[in-house]
C-alpha cells in the first residue's frame, strides 16, 4: 500500500477519494427532496459523437432527459423549480446557453431512442403497428434503404411491432430514430440484445447522421462499441441513486481510461478506490490451469421447426471456459440447453451425462421473497459458505438488495442473482447464457472476473455465451465460433484456442482490433485505418501478446 490509504490496496495508488468541493453549486437536477441529484451536464459538440459512460443509476439517463428538452432541470430547487429564463441565466458562459435557448426556440429538433425498447410496443397506440407504418411514418430524411438494410429490418418490415423480440425491437428503435431528421440524436444503450456484427452495424449507422451541425450522443456499456461509436466521451461518477457528476470531455481513449481507472488526472481526483483492469495474469497464480478431467460430446444435429444447427464434436477439460461467439440466431442457446440435457439431439446421439447448472438467458422472477431467502432455497450451502461469500456475493454486491423481493429487482440486480445462483449449484459444468445482459461496464468487468475466478478455483468447466467483446475475450480459454445462417442453418465449430476462434470470427466481421498498451483493453481499429489494413493483410485480426 501506500501508507495513506484508510484501507489495504493492492495498487499502491493514493485511495483516498477526493470529490471536488464545489459540488453543492452545481446541481443541475435534483428529483426530490433526498433523491437523486445530477451534478453539472454533458456538453455535445456538434459534428461529433459524444459517448457517455458510468454505472447503473449515475444519471445518464437523466442528462439525456435534460438535453432533449423532455425534462426542464430544476437546479436542484425541486420544491421551487426555476422557469427556463432561470436556467438559461445559470448556464449563461457556456456553451449550454446557446444550447438550451435554441432547443427552446424550436431551432433544434431532439430525437431519442429510449433505453428501455421492452416498453415501446405498450406504447404505440396507432391502429397499425407494423414495423413499415411506424418507421415511414416518422421517416425525413433520405436514406431509408440504408437504414433497413444496415438494420437487417426487411424480413420484419411487416410485422406487428408487439411480436418483435428484444433484438428486433432495438433495431426498430435505432431505426426510427435514424431515418428522421433532426439535429440532436440520442441513443440511450443501443447495444442491449444486439449480436456483435449488429452492435457495429448500429454504430456504423449511428455515425453516418453526423453532418457539421447535428449533435449525436450515445449512452454505452459495451466499451468497445462506445469506442468505436464516439468522438469523446464524458464518464460519470459518484454514487448510484444518490449524485452522479459528470467530467468535461476527454479524447475516448483518455475518456474510457479515466473510467477504468476511476481517477481524473487532470483534476487530481480518484472517484473509485480501484482500478478496472483487463490483464488476466495479474502476477497470481490463481489462473493457473489445473486439468485433469476430461469431457466430450459428439457430433450432433439439431432440427426445430425450420431452424437446422450442426455441431462439430468437440472435448473440454475442467478449469476451462469456453466462449460461445456467434449472431443471434446461430443456435448458441439451443447447443447450451443441449448439453444441459434439457433438448435432446435428432437421432440417438446423446450427451454424456454431467452435472450442469445453467443461467438462462431470459430471466423471469417467479419467487415470492426476498433474494436471501431465494438463496436458502436454492443455493443455501453455498451462500453460507465463507468463500463463495468472499470470492461472488461480496464483489458482486448483492449486499446492496438481498433483503428486497426479487420481483422489485431491477434487471442489472437481477443479472447478478441469476448469477450467483448458476455458481451457488455444485456442478461439473457452467452454462452462463449472456451474462453481461443488463449489467453497466463496471459491473461487466467485476461478474467476468467473478466467473473467471469461481471457474479456475473450483477446477470447473464454464460454457458462456457473450457479445460484449471485450468480456468475451477477458472469459475465454477457448471459443466455439457459430456461423451460417441465422434462424435457418447454422453450425457450431469445434472449440479452438481464443487466437484462431476469433480471427475467424472477426474476419467473417471484417473488423480487426488492436490491445491498449495502458490497461490491455481490446480497441477495434477504425475501418481501413493503417493499422486495419495491416492487420487485414496479415490476417491478424485479432492478437494475443
Ligand atoms: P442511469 O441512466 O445512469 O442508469 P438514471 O438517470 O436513469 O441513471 O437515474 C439516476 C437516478 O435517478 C436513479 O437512482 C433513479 O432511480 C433516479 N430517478 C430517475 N428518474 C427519476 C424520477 N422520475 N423520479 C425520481 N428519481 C428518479
Ligand atoms: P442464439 O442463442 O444463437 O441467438 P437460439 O438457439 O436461441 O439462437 O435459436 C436459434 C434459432 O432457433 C432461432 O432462429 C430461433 O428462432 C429458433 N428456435 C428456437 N427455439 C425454437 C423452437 N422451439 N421451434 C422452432 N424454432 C426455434
Ligand atoms: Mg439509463
Ligand atoms: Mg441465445
Amino acid at each position: 500500500g501506500c501508507g495513506i490509504c484508510p484501507k489495504r490496496c493492492p495498487f499502491g495508488a493514493i485511495t483516498i477519494i477526493n470529490l471536488p468541493t464545489n459540488l453543492e453549486s452545481q446541481i443541475t437536477h435534483r428529483y426530490a427532496a433526498n433523491s437523486f441529484k445530477l451534478h453539472r451536464l454533458p456538453m455535445p459538440r456538434p459534428g461529433n459523437v459524444l459517448g457517455l459512460v458510468g454505472t447503473n443509476g449515475i444519471g445518464k439517463s437523466t442528462a439525456l432527459k435534460i438535453l432533449s428538452g423532455k425534462l426542464k432541470p430544476n437546479l436542484g430547487r425541486y420544491d421551487n423549480p426555476p422557469d427556463w429564463e432561470d436556467v438559461i441565466k445559470y448556464f449563461r458562459g457556456s456553451e449550454l446557453q446557446n444550447y438550451f435557448t435554441k432547443l427552446l426556440e424550436d431551432d433544434l429538433k431532439a430525437v431519442v431512442k429510449p433505453q428501455y425498447v421492452d416498453q415501446i410496443p405498450k406504447a404505440i397506440r396507432t391502429p397499425d403497428k407494423s414495423v413499415k407504418f411506424l418507421i415511414e411514418g416518422r421517416r425525413s430524411l433520405d436514406n431509408l434503404d440504408e437504414v433497413l438494410d444496415t438494420l437487417e429490418l426487411r424480413h420484419i418490415y411487416d410485422r406487428d411491432v408487439t411480436l418483435l423480440s428484444g433484438g428486433e425491437l432495438q433495431r426498430f428503435a435505432i431505426g426510427t430514430v435514424c431515418v428522421q431528421k433532426a439535429d440532436v440524436y440520442m441513443f440511450d444503450e443501443p447495444s442491449s440484445y444486439l449480436d456483435v456484427k449488429q452492435r457495429l452495424s448500429a454504430a456504423r449507422i449511428i455515425r453516418s447522421l453526423l453532418r457539421p451541425d447535428d449533435y449525436v450522443i450515445v449512452v454505452e456499456h459495451d466499451l468497445s462499441v462506445l469506442d468505436y461509436l464516439s468522438d469523446y466521451v464524458c464518464c460519470l461518477y459518484g454514487q448510484p441513486a444518490v449524485y452522479g457528476v459528470v467530467t468535461l470531455p476527454h479524447s475516448v481513449r483518455e475518456g474510457i481510461n479515466i473510467f477504468l481507472d476511476g481517477h481524473i488526472p487532470t483534476e487530481n481526483l480518484r472517484f473509485r478506490d480501484e482500478s478496472l483492469t483487463f490483464r488476466i495474469a495479474e502476477g497470481t497464480e490463481e489462473f493457473i490451469q489445473d486439468k485433469t478431467r476430461a469431457f466430450k460430446y459428439p457430433t450432433m444435429e439439431k432440427t426445430m421447426g425450420n431452424f437446422h444447427l450442426s455441431i462439430d464434436a468437440g472435448s473440454f477439460s475442467d478449469s476451462e471456459i469456453i466462449v460461445m461467439m456467434g449472431e443471434n440466431g446461430t443456435g448458441k442457446t439451443t447447443f447450451c440447453r443441449l448439453l444441459a440435457g434439457v433438448l435432446k439431439p435428432d437421432g440417438t446421439k446423446r450427451v454424456p451425462e454431467m452435472k450442469i447448472s445453467m443461467k438462462p438467458q431470459t430471466i423471469t422472477p417467479k419467487f415470492e421473497g426476498t433474494v436471501r431467502q431465494l438463496f436458502f432455497k436454492k443455493i443455501k450451502a453455498a451462500f453460507l459458505s465463507p468463500q463463495f461469500q468472499t470470492d461472488v456475493v461480496k464483489p458482486l454486491k448483492l449486499d446492496d438488495f438481498i433483503d428486497q423481493e426479487v420481483k422489485h429487482l431491477s434487471g442489472g440486480e437481477l443479472q447478478r442473482v441469476a448469477i450467483v445462483l448458476a455458481l451457488g449449484i455444485p456442478a461439473d459444468i457452467y452454462l452462463i447464457d449472456e451474462p453481461s445482459a443488463y449489467l453497466d461496464s463496471e459491473q461487466r468487468i467485476i461478474a467476468s472476473r467473478v466467473i473467471k475466478r469461481f471457474i479456475m478455483h473450483a477446477k470447473k468447466t464454464a460454457f458462456i455465451v457473450e457479445h460484449d467483446f471485450i468480456m468475451a475475450t477477458y472469459l475465454a480459454d477457448r471459443v466455439i465460433v457459430f456461423d451460417g445462417q441465422p434462424g435457418i442453418d447454422a453450425h457450431a465449430n469445434k472449440p479452438e484456442s481464443l487466437l484462431t476462434g476469433c480471427n475467424t470470427f472477426l474476419k467473417n466481421l471484417d473488423v480487426t482490433f488492436r490491445r491498449d498498451p495502458t490497461n490491455y483493453r481490446p480497441r477495434i481499429n477504425k475501418l481501413n485505418s493503417q493499422l486495419d489494413q495491416e492487420q487485414k493483410l496479415g490476417g491478424n485480426y485479432f492478437f494475443l501478446d
